[in-house]
């Protein structure tokens, strides 16, 4: 770092990363060191770094940018009393194919180019979004194991019918990506492709991936989608298989909220 009166732990965003940490792992959803948070923004005055690691992927789109990721092995229990120790801020090399460590917790997730893969997409179709999060629901993960819960379209119109508000929430629907290795360059980037089209994507047999402007945000569209999945569960211990609310209902919720174009956008 070049900037010595930089102080880390007075980063806004560190704020957003204890709240949501604290409120993941009281829901149960982030269980030990399982889930992953990161956040974009563009690099603090002053302060830079030399020295770069070669990344496995091109993001040039994330070119001289910062990014706060959380720490391998991390937990989000600790995150949420104290982010300092658990949240490293790294700068993307000028050549977009590296990273250099700038502040706080060194040793990233091993998820980082994957987390990078996605932001890099998102610079591109939604600049607003800066932060997205992953996590382990278990009413998520469960569903995945339902004969006909294996598609984008099939989750979508079976969840999210099932509380009045929720396509709202997420116009687009539920993102799907087939079971891959956990951690993997090849998770990213099917992850990379299905969020230019979703704010919320399902890890087929692991768990949910959000974006948002804030990971506050993204945490909204996953209570949401969680809330629905909930649903579903209680009905299906009532032993009912919902038909859930008309399509014709829906766009005329989706209408009234000008947010028709968007559901009208996928499928
Ligand atoms: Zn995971």
């Amino acid at each position: 770092m070049s900037n010595p009166k930089f102080d880390f732990a007075a980063m806004p965003a560190l704020t957003d990363f204890q709240a949501t940490a604290s409120w993941l792992a009281g829901l149960g959803w982030s269980e030990g060191a399982g889930g992953n948070m990161s956040v974009r923004q563009e690099l603090p005055t002053g302060l830079a770094t030399e020295t770069f690691t070669a990344l496995p992927i091109a993001v040039p789109y994330l070119a001289g940018k910062a990014i706060l990721l959380t720490g391998s092995g991390t937990r989000a229990r600790e995150i949420g009393k104290n982010p300092v120790p658990g949240v490293g801020m790294y700068q993307i090399g000028a050549d977009g194919r590296s990273y250099g460590w700038l502040a706080g917790n060194q040793t990233p997730s091993m998820e980082l180019p994957a987390h990078l893969a996605i932001h890099n997409v998102l610079e591109q179709v939604r600049p607003d979004d800066k932060a997205m999060l992953h996590t382990h629901p278990a009413s998520v993960i469960a569903l995945c194991h339902l004969d006909g819960f294996d598609n984008a379209k099939a989750i979508t119109d079976t969840i999210l019918r099932l509380q009045s508000e929720a396509r709202l929430h997420l116009p687009e629907g539920i993102g799907f990506v087939k079971h891959a290795l956990p951690g993997s360059l090849e998770l990213g980037l099917q992850s990379a492709e299905a969020v230019k089209l979703h704010h919320l994507v399902l890890w087929q047999y692991h768990g949910c991936l959000a974006t948002g402007a804030t990971l506050a945000h993204a945490t909204d569209l996953l209570e949401v989608f969680e809330k629905c999945v909930d649903v579903y569960w209680r009905l299906r211990m009532a032993g009912v298989e919902p038909d859930g609310i008309s399509h014709a209902e829906t766009e005329r919720t989706l209408q009234a909220f000008g947010q028709l174009e968007r559901y009208k956008s996928v499928f």
